[in-house]
């Protein structure tokens, strides 16, 4: 792989300076390496040949075997075409060149046997074929199998650049190779059952046979996962060996206080097992970076509590930061209630927090008097001064984003442990690989005795029974939340509906009060408004998905989400989360349109079958790609994924972490002669990308 990574593709039989640089520009292929890893996308049979009478809806690129009748130039200049009237003995179609014509003219002949390789597209009720590849039946290509078909741009394949000259010249370089050198080392290859690099790279640009094709994509998806797996856990090792973490050795007096006489319920075996993990990160010396994931009502805030019980009891201070007011507030009153008993010193602090509570705030924190703090983004100010930081909770961690996560607690000498709770379930699999620095904990399981919340899919026709439905519902004390779509906050017809909505729900439940959210208020409005639902002052709740982050309302029984085929999977469950959190039976409504299609049909009933977290991230992925989450984790990793897929590819990504692990147990600093392969090439990646990320 080095001596192929150093030769230069210029000089690459039949390449030469000027394709160089277009292979360059457009491909980012540099090297007979970079050539190599650039695979086909999909493949065409060239050893089928389709009678033309066998055309029908939409035909792909096939081999057509047969005569010209005749050739006939139409239209003057700029306009002039050729067309070859084609017969295979079964039908007859037109063959159409726009360029070239002279020459074209002067190769071909009527009555000599040609086979033709285009798509077939219909024209004014005719069959044609523009440009084919025209090929003698005896030729090398025309009976050569299956054949890659190459992704490339229009300006390469305008210069003539097709797929079939990448082809000659990958061929050409394979040709000149003896045998390819395995980066991945012999016992990673063998223990995981896969092709060497050699056969796989032949494999792919030339396949023979179907089974053989699978095993050479398994091998090139799992090298690229095991190169993402190994540097992950390179990091994450480097993390653990070099930083420095306070050591919470003591189980004390809050803890015990709380687990004995606050604990208002059996813990579950999941929020169990997480304590643990906690509890052992705090012991090793290192800084914890733990994330926590948990779908709604999961129980994450008593896992952060017992937390930050861990660093009282070793006489530090612990923090929880959340992302708005509300649920800052929300967490203060719950948490200090829970401590009351235990003696621990908990306050708020929130942008609007009053001077003279601030400047106590602070004193308290600097004298080691205050215990936890509680707030917002406001408790990371510079003014803002732990006496000793020992833990830091961070909820809903998405909204804060990763760089922001790194920059925090920076100036102390010790950073504290870190603990980051999300309640968007990512497949676990793919966590591997966006989390990939952080240790990964999971509370998959609910308190016992949650009742499912009834999902049901309701189209526009329906929508009185909906309303009757909801009327009993405020009729027996419940609340109700009515969420519109705000895809773009700015789009004035969305914000449009949403008002529309607002007045619609006020004039068919004329005895409630109705609290109105949406994300273009000001703070102070937005708090004022939700704070008059928490209260149960206002009985429904109009809303856009600003209410998605975290609320808790438990008395509030029935979600209504109106156009609900405008929401992804993930995001529709989220809402879901906002009911159900009391005891009693809770009701989640999507409303639709009636003309939807079967996808999303699909994935609207998906909602309906299941509110399990996981599943339905599971789904999601699957259905629409991981989206925002591997564009934030391809932006600054060194390498790309050309064969993989996070999305659907779940499965390898656990393979390749599972050798991962082993080979870096053995060999943490791939230091060992038979991993040298390994390192040169993870280390060149590193190279390639700043290289590129330079001149771009
Ligand atoms: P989330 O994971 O969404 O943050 P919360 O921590 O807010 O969930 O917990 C949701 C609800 O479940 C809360 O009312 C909490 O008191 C309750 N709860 C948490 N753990 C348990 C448990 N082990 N048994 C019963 N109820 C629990
Ligand atoms: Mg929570």
């Amino acid at each position: 792989m080095n001596r192929l990574r150093s030769l230069d593709i210029t000089y690459v039989k039949g390449i030469g300076p000027k394709r160089a640089e277009l292979l360059k520009t457009q491909l980012v292929i540099a090297s007979a390496c970079d050539l190599l890893r650039y695979y086909p996308t999909h493949y065409i049979d060239r050893s089928k040949v389709y009678r033309i009478d066998s055309f029908e809806g939409d035909m792909p690129t096939l081999q057509v075997r047969g005569r010209f009748v005749s050739f006939n130039t139409v239209g003057e200049g700029a306009k002039m075409r050729l067309i070859g009237l084609f017969t295979d003995g079964t039908r007859a179609i037109d063959v159409v060149w726009f360029k070239g014509i002279a020459s074209i003219k002067r190769n071909l002949q009527t009555e000599t046997e040609y086979v033709l390789f285009g798509k077939p597209t219909l024209f004014n009720g005719r069959w044609q074929m523009t440009h084919p590849e025209v090929e003698n039946p005896g030729s090398a290509l025309a009976t050569s199998g299956v054949r890659g078909v190459y992704p490339l741009t229009e300006t390469l394949r305008t210069r003539g650049i097709g797929s079939r000259k990448l082809q000659l010249w990958i061929q050409g370089v394979l040709d000149s190779c003896n045998r390819i050198e395995d980066p991945l080392p012999q016992s990673v290859c063998r223990s995981a059952g896969l092709m060497d690099i050699d056969r796989a790279l032949r494999v792919i640009h030339a396949p023979s046979d179907p089974k053989e094709l699978e095993q050479a994509r398994l091998r090139l998806k799992f090298e690229e996962l095991f190169y993402i797996q190994v540097d992950m856990l390179r990091r994450n090792n480097r993390r653990k060996s070099e930083s420095v973490g306070h050591v919470l050795p003591r189980i004390g007096d809050a803890f015990n206080t709380f687990y004995a006489k606050c604990l208002p319920f059996e813990l579950t075996g999941a929020q169990k097992r997480v304590v643990r993990e906690i509890r052992a990160d705090v012991l090793t010396g290192r800084q914890m970076n733990r994330l926590v994931q948990g779908d709604v009502g999961s129980g994450k805030t008593l896992v952060a509590v017992m937390a930050m019980l861990m660093a009282v009891d070793n006489g530090m201070q612990a923090c929880l930061m959340a992302p708005t007011e509300i649920l800052a507030t929300q967490h203060y009153e719950s948490i200090s209630e829970l401590l009351a008993p235990t003696g621990v010193c908990v306050r708020l602090l929130k942008g609007s927090t009053r001077a003279n509570e601030r400047r106590a705030i602070h004193e308290g924190l600097r004298a080691g008097t205050l215990d936890i703090l509680i707030g917002t983004h406001a408790i990371i100010e510079e003014d803002v001064q732990f006496r000793n930081l020992g833990m830091a909770v961070i909820d809903e961690q998405h909204r804060f984003g990763v760089a922001q996560r790194a920059r925090l607690w920076e100036k102390n000498e010790v950073r504290p442990h870190v603990l980051v709770m999300t309640a968007t379930p990512i497949p676990r699999t793919l966590a591997m690989t966006v989390y990939g620095d952080l240790d990964v904990s999971v509370i998959d399981e609910l308190p016992p005795g949650r009742k499912p919340i009834a999902t049901v899919l309701r189209y526009e026709t329906q929508r009185l029974q909906v309303y009757k439905a909801t009327y009993a519902q405020l009729r027996e004390g419940r609340q109700v939340y009515i969420v519109y779509p705000l895809i773009d906050e700015n789009e004035k017809l969305d914000l449009r509906s949403l008002t529309e909505g607002y007045d619609i729900v006020r004039e068919t439940f004329p005895d409630y009060k109705v609290a109105f959210v949406h994300g273009r208020m000001k703070a102070e409005e937005k708090d004022w408004q939700m704070q008059q639902f928490a209260s149960g002052e206002a009985r429904i709740l109009v809303a856009t998905t600003v209410i998605e982050v975290g609320v808790n309302v438990p008395n509030a029984s029935v979600m209504i989400i109106e156009n609900a085929e405008r929401f992804g999977l993930s995001q529709l469950h989220q809402l879901r989360g906002r009911v159900g959190r009391g005891a009693d039976q809770s009701y989640c409504i999507l409303m639709s349109r009636p003309n939807i299609s079967a996808d999303t049909r699909r994935r609207l009933e998906l909602m309906t079958q299941t509110t399990d977290g996981f599943v339905i991230a599971e789904a999601d992925m699957n259905m629409r790609g991981p989206g925002d989450i591997e564009g934030t984790m391809q932006s600054g990793m060194a390498f790309d994924l050309r064969m993989a897929n996070l999305a659907t590819d779940g499965m390898v990504i656990q393979m390749a972490r599972d050798a991962a692990e082993r080979l870096l147990a053995g060999d943490p600093e791939l230091s060992q002669a038979a991993n040298a392969p390994l390192r040169r090439e993870l280390e060149a990646m590193v190279r390639r990308t700043a290289d590129w990320s330079r001149i771009s």
